[in-house]
């Protein structure tokens, strides 16, 4: 069966597939006042992530990210992964997290067939940290990323989202960390969504000033994998650890887009900022619906667009992250 493939010569085979929109976490540049539930939310459940993620299998996707929201607050959340995993055509099955269940489950996770991680880590400064995030959590995230090194994960990757004002003081501590600590940072560039522009103005901070220091400080460009997507990545001789940056306002930033999101509530987002999502779920009950569903991603295939427009601060429907993913 033909691969996933757009009208631009893109191929998809990376799945980031959100369980819930729940969060624990009140982060500013996501959601500041917490989670809200909309209604009763009824996400995606086991047997509907089974069909979804074997129809995407079938047409190439060969990488899952299971996020949110925050994924681990599923009380069936290792049922997913052992569900993931279990689809021989998924080669690599990692997770975004905040880190907050880490601690306790990262041997369970990684038993049951999770190989990547990525924990997001806004600042190595307790305090800064809890200001971000809204969560006095910090040393209890940090014993989450001892435990998931200790549990044997291939990748332990953090991300950051560097906000001017807040974390930019921070890189110092960051490049001290990973110098005997095989962590893979990424410094992920603050999107506008919607929480408007003021938050976005005031905290904007340009990957490329970042970039610009770590070359004149010794580091090199790694060359890009098929994989890696949109990061580019920076290594260093006299570092255990790397860098990514994942910098959207850069031009060409989507020329490598590689990526198809799906909603906890089973919703294709071609594009984190598209204006709407279609509907999957009707054909997420059985897999006898299989071909059909195949057909409706093909077909929206056509419609996915060379860009985003974020540069004329179009975030489309997506008021935060949290709703599909990141
Ligand atoms: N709750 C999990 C976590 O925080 O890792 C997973 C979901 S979260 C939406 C996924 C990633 O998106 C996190 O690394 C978070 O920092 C990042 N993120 C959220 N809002 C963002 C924004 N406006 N700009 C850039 N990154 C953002
Ligand atoms: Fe929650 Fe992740 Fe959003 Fe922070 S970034 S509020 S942890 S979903």
């Amino acid at each position: 069966m033909s691969q996933l493939q757009d009208d631009f010569g893109r191929k998809f085979h990376y799945l980031r597939m959100s369980v819930t929109d729940v969060c624990n976490f009140k982060c500013s540049y996501c959601l500041p006042d917490g989670y809200r539930p909309d209604g009763k939310p009824k996400f995606l459940d086991l047997n509907e992530i089974e069909n979804l993620v074997s129809a995407f299998a079938k047409v190439g996707t060969r990488k899952v990210r299971i996020t949110g929201g925050e994924p681990s607050l599923r009380k069936d959340f290792t049922d997913i992964i052992r569900i993931v995993a279990a689809n021989s055509d998924i080669h690599t099955l990692a997770t975004t997290t905040n880190g907050y269940r880490l601690e306790q489950s990262a041997q369970e996770w990684y038993d049951a067939g999770l190989r990547r991680i990525n924990v997001s880590v806004d600042s190595l400064d307790p305090r800064m940290f809890y200001q971000i995030t809204g969560e006095n959590k910090f040393d209890k995230v940090m014993r989450g990323i001892d435990a998931a090194l200790e549990a044997g994960f291939e990748r332990v990757k953090v991300n950051a989202v560097l906000l001017k004002g807040l974390n930019d003081k921070d890189l110092p501590r960051f490049l001290h960390w990973i110098k005997n600590t095989p962590i893979d940072l990424r410094f992920i560039e603050l999107m506008e969504t919607g929480l408007g522009r003021d938050y976005f103005q005031a905290h904007h901070l340009a990957g490329a000033d970042i970039r610009t220091g770590l070359l004149n400080d010794g580091w090199q460009r790694d060359a890009s994998g098929a994989e890696d997507g949109p990061a580019q990545n920076f290594s260093h001789p006299d570092y255990q650890g790397r860098i990514g940056l994942i910098m959207p306002y850069e031009q060409n930033f989507c020329a490598s887009c590689n990526r198809l999101r799906v909603s906890a509530k089973g919703k294709l987002h071609l594009c984190l900022f598209t204006e709407s999502g279609v509907d999957l779920r009707d054909l997420l009950q059985s897999p006898q619906q299989q071909g059909e569903l195949i057909e409706r991603l093909q077909q929206q295939l056509h419609h996915k667009k060379a860009t985003h427009f974020l540069h004329q601060g179009v975030t489309g429907v997506t008021q935060h992250l949290a709703s599909i993913g990141g």
